[in-house]
Parts: structure tokens; sequence; C-alpha cells
């Protein structure tokens, strides 16, 4: 049943993860033609935001090493204008695979801790900030949309509890950079509604339109619904989710990592919030994946919706 809440946007663009944040970090490897078949399956579905793969070296993700071979699978859906299949890309060498595949839009992905910085990228946030203002550049220059992932933006494995003006600090410089679109992590799944307000007023408050921010929230502690209700409230309109909530999270040793895109669809359905997701076709999409991957999907909406199969 469809009940609307006031103050809530009319629509919502979901930018699904699955493909890669989720398929990254799942211990199987899926074989190419199974990710082809997963990203048109998840385009018939209706979701017309799909990031595809990522073009980081294949010995840091294995997992995503056929990112070559991938993309040409999907060229009849990036022919499709109202289709968009970005690719993240970590590097210079990155964004040149990424273009010579006729890729048109492209993800870097920042921190904003010292430390995740540091764990990931081996590099400082400055030192790596250094790093994507090339690759932004060229990108752009080449007619390419780019995102900012920004990661740890409420918590931090090491570090702990992130100040909103240091989130706010890095997301800036990414956004000055030329990213139109910045994805704020809550990468351990840490964060609680008021602190998903504070920060968005915060980024909003300097400068950074609500329009050019994005949401990708970790169900780790139960709460990614929850933040996500309190950023619609804010006016954000992209978030992302992961079909099926494929992908745990490697630094918070949880089953639970992203949030299930099947969930979101279900409380957006709910409050009568457009997404052009149709619920029961992605649902079987993943119980499909979740058959290939050998084990059930944690998403509760999946589990409610094809219990049978499971
Ligand atoms: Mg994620």
């Amino acid at each position: 049943m469809e009940v609307p809440l006031a103050g809530l946007p009319s629509g919502v663009r979901i930018h699904e993860v699955g493909a890669r944040d989720g398929l990254q970090n799942e211990k199987a490897t899926v074989p190419t033609e199974v990710k082809a078949e997963f990203v048109h399956r998840l385009a018939a579905a209706g979701l017309s935001t799909i990031e595809a793969t990522s073009f980081v070296h294949p010995a840091w993700v294995p997992q995503l090493a056929d990112a070559a071979e991938l993309v040409p699978l999907l060229a009849d859906l990036a022919s499709d204008p109202g289709m968009r299949l970005p690719v993240l890309v970590p590097n210079q060498r990155g964004l040149e695979r990424a273009l010579e595949l006729g890729v048109r839009e492209i993800a870097v992905f920042g921190s904003a801790t010292e430390s995740f910085a540091k764990a990931n990228l081996n590099r400082t946030v400055d030192e790596s900030l250094a790093m994507f203002e090339p690759v932004v550049a060229r990108a752009r220059a080449e007619g390419l949309r780019v995102r900012g992932y920004l990661s740890m933006c409420f918590g931090d494995p090491w570090e702990g509890p992130v100040p909103v003006g240091q989130v706010a600090s890095v997301a800036r410089r990414l956004h000055a950079m030329g990213c139109s679109e910045l994805s704020l992590g809550d990468t351990i799944g840490v964060a609680t509604p008021g602190h998903v307000v504070t920060l968005l007023d915060e980024l909003t408050g300097s400068g950074v339109p609500v329009g050019e921010l994005a949401v990708h929230f970790h169900d780790t502690y139960g709460q990614a619904l929850s933040n996500t209700l309190a950023a619609l409230g804010r006016g954000v309109t992209v978030v992302d989710a992961s079909a099926g909530g494929l992908g745990g999270c490697p630094y918070a040793k949880s089953a639970t990592g992203n949030l299930a895109t099947e969930d979101l669809v279900w409380m957006l359905q709910g409050l009568g919030i457009r997404t052009g997701v149709d619920l029961v076709r992605l649902s079987a999409t993943s119980a499909w994946m979740a058959e290939q991957l050998g084990r059930p999907s944690p998403s509760r909406t999946v589990r409610a919706l094809t219990h049978r199969e499971q």
C-alpha cells in the first residue's frame, strides 16, 4: 500500500552498485558472462544507473579483473541514451583503459580519513586527491560524467567517529575538482539519522548543492534505511544500493554490507516515490545471483518475495 509522507522527493534515482561494489566484496569470482547477464537483468528490472565494474589493477581486485572483457558485452545497453553505466577508475591508467572501450561515465574513490586513504590507496588524503585531479580533468575534457566516492564519512575503523567538518573539507575539494556527484559513504555502517542530517547540512551550508549529493549506506548495524529516509528528508534524490545486498563489508567483519536495492525499493514504493524499478523482477534477479554465488541473499525483501526459491 502506498502512503506518502510529507517533505520527501517524488522520485529517486537508484545508483545500482551490485555489479561493482557488491561483486568486488564477494569471495567467489563470477564468470564474465554471468556478470553481463546480471547487468542486463538489472537493466530489464528498470535500473537506469548501473555501476558495471572497476578498472583497478587486477592484483588488487581479482573479482573484477575482467573489466575490459565485460564492458564490450554491455554495448547494447550503453547505446541506450537513458542508460548510465559508470565504471570505477583508480588512476590515469585505468581512465585510459576505460576511454579506449568507450566508457561515458566514471567514478573515483576517495577517503574522508587519513587511515583509510593509507589502507586503501597507500596514500595520504592530499596525495590521493592529487592523483585524482588529472584523472577528473581528463575525463571532464572528454565529456565524461565524474562521480566522486567519499568513504568513511561517518566512522572509521581506526579513527572512530569522523568530524563532519573534515568530511566537508575533502568533499568540497572533490567537488571543486570537477566531480559532478559526490557519494557519501558510510563504509562501516555506523551512521545514525541525526549524524546524516548534520553532515548533509554541513555540506550544503558550505556550498555543495544537495542535487549533487548521493548517499551510500551500509546495513551493518541495521541503520541503512533509517539513514536513507533522513537523507531524503533533506532533499537527497540519488541513493546507492546493491541488488540483493551483494557485498559484505571487508572492514567490518560482518555479513551485511551494502543496503539491498530491494529493501530500498520496498520502502520507496510504500512512500509512493518513483524509482522505475520492477521489484518482483529485481528480486528474481537477486535470487538468481545468490544461486550463482551459492548462498542466500542477505536482503530481507528478496527473501520475503522469493522464499520458495531460497
Ligand atoms: Mg558499499
